[in-house]
């Protein structure tokens, strides 16, 4: 991996020069909550956030999208090929959308997703964490791979990782500086102090079993208080259910069809064909969804949006601790 140095001074460049490869979308404080939008100003940006209401998978895989439109017998599909930049992501979220590419970018690829993706530019920043993070103890605290630039701030400047080839041409713009073993060990004090400000922990060892095994009665307390609203869903950062519907014109010559995110927390989602429901019961889709995030593979990124976002006040965390039998 390649490293350089930015000055803080010069962070307005490297906007700049963001802004010129496409539309920037950032952080941005509104009404008390931190949400990922459009800006033009480097000045709208809020740099130091704790979590957006929704994650940054809103810009690869919009809430709703039309993705073909169709006359007759001919029909065309609506791929968007916009250069983007995704400015201000965090550890989890960058972790998050690994976590979407092994769903939409592995065989069947979904065009309309890769096109996006392969179109964004991802700059990362570290977090300020609280109270509901957990991000270290699903493996997500930190990240690897899954960005073009990652920022790191070491008060006067940051200390740039660079993880693309399009990364690579930026960090060799004129206003970054070589950067060595020092910045290097000064940002990975940093980053030990940032992750040892993730106090809550989660222990996944046999949670797959657990899942299975909790009897009927376990599963009754633990969702007695969801009001299967489908929020935690639409908050979170690796959820990849949607839904797909035409919109015809009376004569059903001409028409569109369009996807939008869907919940399986949602008593309709697993309604099919003839009536049947195979998840009727907020218990049956408790279940499903937990094994979903924790099971097998673990496929939470531990920010903490489901717990705080939650109308009911479930805690995601305190909902697997009582499947281990802990907070009984
Ligand atoms: S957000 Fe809370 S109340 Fe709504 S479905 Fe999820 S767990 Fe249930
Ligand atoms: S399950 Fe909850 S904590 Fe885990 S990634 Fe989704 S929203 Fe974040």
């Amino acid at each position: 991996m390649r490293y350089a140095k930015l000055a803080k001074a010069d962070l307005p460049k490297l906007f700049q020069s963001l802004k010129s490869r496409g539309e920037v979308f950032a952080p941005v404080e509104e009404g008390g909550k931190v949400t990922f939008r459009k800006v033009d100003d480097l000045k709208e940006v809020k740099l130091e956030y704790t979590r957006t209401l929704l994650p940054p998978k809103k810009l690869l895989l919009p809430p709703e999208e039309e993705i073909l439109r169709y006359e007759g017998e001919e029909y065309r599909e609506s791929f968007e090929g916009k250069k983007a930049v995704l400015f201000g992501v965090h550890h989890c979220d960058v972790n998050g959308l690994l976590k979407l590419d092994r769903v939409f970018l592995d065989s069947p690829r979904d065009e309309y997703y890769a096109r996006r993706r392969e179109n964004t530019l991802v700059v990362g920043i570290s977090c300020v964490p609280d109270r509901y993070c957990f991000c270290t103890s699903v493996g997500s605290g930190y990240a690897t791979t899954g960005f073009d630039l990652f920022l790191h701030d070491l008060g006067r400047e940051y200390l740039v990782r660079v993880g693309s080839g399009e990364g690579y041409r930026l960090s060799k713009e004129g206003y970054f500086q070589e950067a060595g073993k020092k910045e290097v060990e000064q940002a990975a004090r940093m980053e030990e102090r940032r992750m040892g400000k993730v106090r809550r922990r989660i222990n996944l060892a046999g949670m797959g079993d657990l899942i299975e095994t909790e009897g009927k009665e376990g599963w009754e307390e633990v969702s007695a208080k969801c009001l299967a609203c489908g929020t935690c869903n639409l908050v979170c950062p690796t959820c990849q259910c949607y839904d797909v519907s035409d919109l015809l014109t009376l004569d059903v010559r001409k028409g569109s069809r369009v996807r939008r995110w869907d919940s399986c927390m949602l008593k309709r989602h697993a309604l099919v064909a003839g009536g049947l429901n195979f998840r009727p019961t907020v218990v049956e889709r408790t279940v499903n969804r937990l094994s979903c995030k924790v099971g097998e593979e673990v496929r939470c990124v531990g920010c903490g949006r489901c717990t705080v976002y939650c109308p009911a006040g479930i805690d995601f965390v305190e909902m697997l601790s009582a499947v281990r039998g802990e907070a009984r």
